[in-house]
């Protein structure tokens, strides 16, 4: 019988999963490369390969747009009734159920997340969001409209129509989370998809491709492309016959979607990076806080684009804020996803926890002290110690820069004016938080703060329901909520006199 510190044990399905190379989903059958090409996703743990997929490129990037193409024009899928698209979504959140502990296995093997997290966030957040897309399918709605043109009798209305085919490129820090983000708004208002998932991950999204199947969801509908940025993602983006792109990464990248998309002018929607201020007041529940802030800056290692990785405290509470949150950082089990004992995994890949050391390196470089942490963990596997930062400023790199790592800067304040400018004072507008008691304050501060999502005495609180995207060069767009279905639809006005 395994012991509380004994890794977990896979189930034989995961265990075959890896074993075998994994193919690509194009138009209902799985394929191999045009080119013949695999490459490999690692264990970032161990930093051995875990298994090996099927390399898309531009040609199979071609094959599955044209798959794409024909189930949206005049294959079964714009036929289908929006109630028969409904059943479809929940019957895959229903299969994706029965599947959770082989997704979280998988989640954690590929991206080195403790198992944990991958059953309590990731797997029920996926399947939490398709079932709240297949209630929309049936309530996507126009308006009549009253209108006044040529002083005559009109009938006007509008329609909203699907975009068409839709072409998903997602990142790696959630990668079946993504997935559903992307897929659950493009199936639930009748889009068909090309869907490429990160080089590190892209095992979940391959199985989510089989239960799609099996929910009897038409062919050519989903087709799931593994592949590198570089040419599979760039193909996709750039493809003269997707009417949309659907983007979540870097700024850097997005901005590239952006240019990829002019040939045609696809729609394009982003969701990027983040550099966002967890604000503290001096009145807050300083024992409520810290926790908060520990979590806001090292859950999923700090890999989340809304991270809360500058950390502003009222001086007064400053050191005790610190302190408490160095604390909590020192006691943080950093090991394998797999070990129960875990509470913090690897780093996705060698190449991010290079760049998590860099900055450590560039922030001691300008004056920046550690409180703990600080370094690389062993010597084996992407290992980071999670780490505050105190000595910064706005001047220095670790502080103006996304980390997406587990670095958390903290800078005290004394004005309230001057805090707001400087918590605004970045490129990005992905999130923020504020502690507070007082209600007032939480509330204008609020206001002030150029994010898309503002947690107040919370952090990382999520929801289907709640949209959630970027201010500035955070993105354009919001995912989640009613709002999602604006980037998926178009809408068409009709009108015709009626006297
Ligand atoms: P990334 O390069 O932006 O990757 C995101 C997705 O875009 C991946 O599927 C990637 O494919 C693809 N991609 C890369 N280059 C492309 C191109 N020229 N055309 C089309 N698609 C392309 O992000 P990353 O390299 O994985 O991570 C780098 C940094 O991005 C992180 O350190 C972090 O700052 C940020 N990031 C942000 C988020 C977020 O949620 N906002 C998520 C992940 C990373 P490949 O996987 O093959 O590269
Ligand atoms: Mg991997």
């Amino acid at each position: 019988m395994a012991t509380a510190t004994q890794a977990v044990q896979l189930t034989d399905s995961v265990t075959r999963y890896v074993a075998k190379t994994r193919q690509m989903l194009i138009n209902g059958k799985w394929v191999d490369a045009v080119s013949g090409k695999t490459f490999p996703t690692y264990n970032p743990a161990t930093g051995e390969v875990l298994a090996n997929v099927a390399e898309g490129d531009k040609e199979d990037i071609n094959r599955a747009v044209a798959a794409a193409r024909a189930a949206f024009d005049t294959g079964p899928w714009s036929k289908i009734t929006p109630s028969q698209r409904g059943k479809l979504i929940w019957k895959l959140a229903d299969l994706i159920e029965q599947h959770a502990e082989e997704f979280a296995q998988l989640e954690s093997l590929d991206n080195g997340k403790p198992l944990a997290i991958a059953r309590i966030a990731d797997i029920p957040g996926t399947i939490d969001m398709f079932r709240y897309m297949a209630g929309w399918a049936t309530k996507i709605e126009g308006n009549t409209i009253p209108i006044s043109a040529h002083g005559a009798k009109f009938l006007a209305y509008t329609l909203r129509e699907p975009v068409g085919v839709v072409g998903q490129i997602i990142p790696w820090n959630f990668p079946l989370m993504m997935a559903s983000w992307k897929l659950g708004p493009a199936l639930a208002t009748g889009c068909c998809v090309v869907l490429k998932p990160a080089e590190q991950t892209p095992l979940s999204a391959l199985l989510l491709g089989e239960l799609i199947q099996e929910a009897g969801i038409p062919d050519g509908v989903v087709n799931i492309v593994p592949g590198y940025g570089e040419t599979a993602g760039a193909a996709l983006a750039a493809h003269p016959n997707v009417d949309k792109i659907a983007f979540t990464g870097s700024t850097e990248v997005g901005k590239l979607i952006v240019h990829a998309a002019t040939g045609n002018l696809k729609k394009v929607s982003l969701e990027l990076g983040g550099k966002s201020p967890n604000i503290v007041f001096q009145d807050a529940d300083i024992d409520a806080t810290i926790p908060g802030a520990a979590m806001a800056i090292f859950f999923n290692h700090g890999q989340c684009c809304c991270a809360g990785s500058r950390l502003y405290v009222e001086a007064k509470e400053f050191d005790k804020v610190v302190d408490g949150v160095s604390q909590l950082a020192s006691k943080i089990r950093v090991g394998s996803g797999l070990e129960p004992t875990t509470d913090m995994g690897p780093l996705v890949s060698e190449e991010q926890m290079n760049k998590v050391c860099s900055y450590l390196e560039s922030g001691y470089s300008e004056g920046a002290k550690a409180t703990v942490g600080g370094s690389r963990q062993g010597d084996k596997g992407y290992f980071v110690k999670p780490t505050v930062l105190v000595n910064t400023n706005e001047k220095m790199k670790v502080v103006r820069e996304e980390i997406f790592g587990p670095v958390v800067t903290a800078i005290p304040f004394k004005d309230v004016d001057d805090l707001v400018a400087k918590a605004n004072a970045t490129e990005y507008g992905l999130a923020a938080g504020v502690w507070t008691r007082d209600i007032g304050k939480a509330h204008r501060i609020a206001s002030q703060l150029r994010a898309g999502t503002v947690w107040i005495n919370c952090y990382n609180v999520f929801d289907p329901a709640m949209p959630f995207g970027g201010y500035k060069q955070s993105g354009w767009g919001r995912e989640m909520g009613h709002e999602v279905l604006n980037l998926y639809t178009e809408v068409k006005s009709v009108c015709t006199p009626i006297s």
